[in-house]
């Protein structure tokens, strides 16, 4: 089965509008020819124009959140619609930035995958386990937990839409990436739970990224495993050079 190989960008709180363009007119011709799909996930207040400066290329501008409501009373908030209207084709949901320092839930992170669906922006969707998880030999179960409760509510036919992004929350931002056979065996047991969700068929169809300190020195060992389908790149995402080289290694 033919997966789409997906390379995307987050950039967090990095970056003004006009260094957002510069960067995707940097960018451009450096992955012209890229077999990967190449997304950017830009602060809020640069979609718009990171949009305009993408269209006639082949990279995706996306978003890092979003609120699960259509609109209201919200302050501060951002809906799909508005995303959707700046130009964001993706969104990325439950990074664990979201989780541990604004406390976002799994009932939470559920909904906004829900309402990204219905609004046509596809989902990316972050799990992973912490360094305690893993050394009380916890990780299967957080990241069945994090899958089965993210992803409630969702018909199999929607279910193809969704990418998962496998990211252990010890590996970002910190330079310790997991061994290529080590992400392998996750992202392996991650397939199989989504094929208990959506059926095997389904579960082969679904990109599952790894995120976690990759760089261009790591990413061929980690992209050549068979279940691991791109990747979430924090850091090196934030250099044009740097992070051509990830996407055409994809
Ligand atoms: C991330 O923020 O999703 C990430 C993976 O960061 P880094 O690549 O810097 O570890």
């Amino acid at each position: 089965m033919e997966r789409k190989t997906v390379i995307a960008g987050n950039w967090k709180m990095y970056k003004s509008s006009a260094e957002a363009v510069e960067f995707i007119q940097e960018l451009a011709p450096l992955v012209i020819s890229a077999k990967a799909h190449v997304f950017l996930g830009v602060p809020f207040i640069s979609i718009g124009k990171a949009a305009e400066a993408s269209r006639n290329t082949n990279i995706i501008i996306g978003a890092q959140n979003m609120h699960f409501e259509e609109e209201g009373a919200f302050t501060g908030e951002i809906s799909s619609l508005q995303l959707r209207s700046e130009g964001a084709d993706f969104v990325i949901l439950g990074h664990s930035e979201r989780r541990q320092i604004f406390k976002e839930t799994d009932t939470m992170i559920n909904k906004k995958v829900v309402r990204a669906l219905k609004d046509d922006l596809i989902p990316i969707l972050c799990i992973g386990e912490t360094e305690e998880h893993r050394d009380q030999g916890k990780t299967a179960d957080v990241l069945e937990e994090h899958l089965i409760n993210g992803l409630k509510n969702i018909p199999t036919k929607e279910a193809e839409k969704i990418i998962i992004a496998y990211e252990p929350v010890w590996a970002i931002g910190t330079g310790k990436v997991a061994t290529p056979e080590m992400a392998q065996k996750e992202h392996q047991h991650i397939r199989k739970v989504l094929g208990s969700l959506f059926g095997k068929s389904v579960s082969e169809k679904i990109p599952i990224l790894y995120g976690g300190s990759v760089k261009p020195t790591n990413i061929k060992g980690l992209i050549e495993q068979k279940d691991i389908d791109g990747a979430l790149v924090g850091g090196a995402s934030l250099k044009a050079e740097s992070f051509a080289q990830i996407v055409n290694a994809g």
